[in-house]
């Protein structure tokens, strides 16, 4: 799905988090959100999730205005920095949880379930609870558990500055392999230049709430 901002725009009484952003992103393509603390990635991934509203601007996904929807009416999957499951539930519980939301029926909940642990390699802990998992484990868990419904776009928020360098490599080749079978349109935040040159089909480099380039990683240029 082709993902376009028009003239999005976060205020919050005096700071101006994300300002007047145009955008476009192509179907299928991983797009990393690249820039200092502070200078609104988080905060543009919120709005494209519907978990924040814009206070101006738009959201299209394809040719539809979602800026009416609710998260859950988004066809999103979403992965955090800090995993966020559900600590009392089993890995496939949590995996699960999403399609129970929209109603799936339990033969198709576990179909679907073991497709995407398979997928993650996390087939092992499905009847474990996060707790017990490495949180390298843990966030295969959130990546199957975003992806397990579908979605047509995934959103990913800083989701490896929690894990020591060498999980970040292996996760990052990881999502990169996952992203590129599913074809999904992904939009990957992170403040490692390094990390967003290795995964990415363009870099939006963000400053102060405002895109200061496009490219793809060979187009880029990044301050020594
Ligand atoms: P990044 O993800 O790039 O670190 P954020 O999107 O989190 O940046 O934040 C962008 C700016 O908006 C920062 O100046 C931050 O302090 C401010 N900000 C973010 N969330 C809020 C909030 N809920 N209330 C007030 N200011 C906020
Ligand atoms: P419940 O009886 O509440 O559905 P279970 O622990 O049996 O509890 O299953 C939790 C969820 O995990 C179910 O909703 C189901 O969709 C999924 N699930 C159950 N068994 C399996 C399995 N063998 N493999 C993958 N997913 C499963």
């Amino acid at each position: 799905m082709r993902i376009r901002l028009e003239n999005l725009t976060k205020r919050y009484q005096e700071v101006t988090a994300v300002d007047h952003l145009n955008l476009e992103i192509e179907d299928g393509d991983l797009v990393c959100l690249l820039g200092p603390s502070g200078c609104g990635k988080s905060t543009t991934l919120s709005i494209i999730a519907g978990l924040e509203q814009a206070t101006e601007g738009a959201i299209y996904f394809d040719e539809e205005n979602v800026g009416g929807l609710e998260a859950e009416e988004r066809d999103i999957g979403m992965v955090f920095q800090d995993y966020a499951l559900y600590p009392h539930m089993t890995v496939q519980e949590n995996m699960a949880f999403p399609l129970k939301m929209q109603g799936w029926k339990k033969k198709d909940r576990i179909e679907k379930v073991k497709e995407a642990a398979k997928m993650l390699q996390i087939e092992e802990y499905l009847k474990r609870k996060p707790g017990k998992l490495s949180g390298g484990q843990q966030q295969r868990v959130a990546i199957a558990r975003a992806i397990v419904k579908n979605p047509k776009i995934l959103l990913l928020d800083e989701p490896l500055s929690n894990l020591d360098a060498r999980l970040r490599i292996e996760l990052r080749d990881e999502i990169r392999r996952v992203q590129k079978q599913l074809g999904i349109t992904t939009i990957f935040v992170t403040h490692d230049q390094e990390e967003a040159l290795s995964i990415s089909d363009k870099i939006l480099l963000m400053e102060k709430g405002k895109i200061s380039q496009y490219s793809s990683p060979k187009e880029m240029y990044m301050e020594p």
